[in-house]
């Protein structure tokens, strides 16, 4: 017992260094994109495909920290009454705009009069976009994305359906584990993420697939008040 609660201060020790250090990174990042965007705006026109390479870089680099850093430092939700409807008619817009590019379809198809739930609006859309972005990444030119809610008795119900290319049995369990990833540019982050926000919210997520025609991921949340 001795070794293995050593085990896991040096586990807890070794997370919150890690934690600490992409803390520290973010600062000079910022610094760094700051300047890179100003270089930009004056650059020859010949230079400014670079420039745009750069901060594309750069900011995925900002993304993998932003989301290691919530894996990372388990935050405390702030947590309000949401209408789960609400938040995704927020994101409509950005959805939107990610789909059109790719050429794929959007349904949105909200329930009516759907209760509200206990959220943290920011962590929530955070999990919304997750999933939509895994789900056009799955999908590369054609599609349909399906975001749907409903009420399935003292739970709300989110689900978030593409037409992709699936996940494979064999790697079904591994998905939500953090650092798993199968595509060239992933980190793997996301999912682990996801599983993070909804388990800090009390809520469940499942994933169902299959390889070839779609992936479908559901997220239970309780009823506020319920
Ligand atoms: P990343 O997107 O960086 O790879 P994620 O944690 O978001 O990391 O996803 C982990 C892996 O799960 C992906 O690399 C992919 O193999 C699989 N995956 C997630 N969502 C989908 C989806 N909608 N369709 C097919 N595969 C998916
Ligand atoms: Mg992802």
């Amino acid at each position: 017992l001795g070794r293995e609660i050593s085990r896991l201060d040096r586990l807890q020790l070794v997370s919150q260094m890690a934690a600490g250090v992409a803390h520290e990174i973010r600062n000079p990042m910022t610094v760094v994109m700051g300047f890179v965007q100003m270089m930009a705006q004056k650059a020859e026109e010949r230079s400014k495909s670079k420039f745009a390479l750069i901060m594309d870089e750069l900011k995925r680099v900002n993304d993998i920290i932003s989301d290691f850093l919530s894996l990372a430092r388990d935050k405390e939700l702030e947590k309000g009454r949401y209408s789960l409807n609400d938040i995704i008619q927020g994101l409509y817009p950005l959805i939107y705009a990610d789909t059109i590019k790719q050429g794929i379809d959007l349904q949105v198809e909200l329930a009516d009069q759907l209760p509200a739930a206990y959220l943290d609006s920011k962590e929530t859309k955070q999990l919304i976009l997750n999933l939509t972005r895994n789900a056009i990444e799955a999908m590369v030119g054609r599609g349909n994305l399906l975001i749907r809610t409903d009420r399935e008795g003292d739970r709300v119900r989110l689900c978030i359906a593409d037409t992709g290319c699936g996940i494979p049995q064999d790697i079904l369990d591994k998905v939500f584990d953090p650092f798993f990833t199968t595509k060239a540019e992933g980190t793997g982050l996301g999912l682990a993420v996801c599983k993070s926000i909804v388990e800090r919210h009390e809520g469940t997520i499942e994933v169902e697939s299959s390889p070839g025609k779609g992936t479908v991921f559901t997220i239970y949340f309780q009823v506020a008040g319920s």
